[in-house]
């Protein structure tokens, strides 16, 4: 099954010049899903993952269903003062200006092993200030994996060094 068929493209949005890729299509459909998820459990399987991270929002989707397949804790990283325990933030750039990330203090113990996932690595800001996140609380990042990459923008290299899987590449 192309899975490519499940991810809609919306011109123009959230402002001009952006193709927005749309998952719900995806979320929407068990089967496909369900194939999505295999996928993404089959490569990092046997790598022993103690917590799966998931950004801020639509990196919870997934993150939450691979924590379960994987039997390993699920973490959110979210936006600025949304998490109310202690925290450490990682900031990144923005087409103007900047924004950044956080993580609870106690999330990741130190040699945690640690996938980090989101559902589109673009330009790589958002995986590098979560990298950032879980390297400042000492885990080991096993992996960061994405539902799809757009690899016309490099976003890899934001984050070389650390191994990168995708469900599907545009
Ligand atoms: P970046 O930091 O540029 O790699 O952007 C990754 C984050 O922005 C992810 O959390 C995505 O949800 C979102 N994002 C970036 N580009 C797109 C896009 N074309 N369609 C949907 N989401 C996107």
């Amino acid at each position: 099954m192309s899975l490519k068929k499940y991810i809609r493209d919306i011109q123009d949005f959230p402002k001009e010049g952006i193709v927005f890729k749309d998952i719900t299509p995806l979320l929407i459909d068990p089967k496909a899903r369900k194939e999505c998820l295999e996928l993404l459990v089959s490569s990092v399987k046997d790598k022993k993952i103690d917590k799966v991270i998931g950004a801020e929002s639509r990196g919870f989707f997934f993150g939450m269903l691979l924590a379960e397949e994987l039997n390993a804790g699920f973490v959110p990283v979210r936006k600025p003062n949304k998490l109310p325990f202690e925290t450490i933030s990682a900031s990144y750039d923005l087409e103007y200006g900047t924004d950044s990330l956080e993580i609870h203090t106690d999330a990741i113990q130190k040699g945690d092993r640690v996938l980090i996932h989101d559902d589109v690595l673009a330009t790589g800001g958002t995986a590098k200030a979560v990298c950032e996140l879980v390297e400042k609380l000492g885990g080991v990042i096993v992996q960061c994996n994405f539902l799809m990459e757009l690899t016309f923008l490099n976003g890899r290299e934001k984050i070389a060094g650390n191994e990168i899987f995708a469900a599907i590449n545009y």
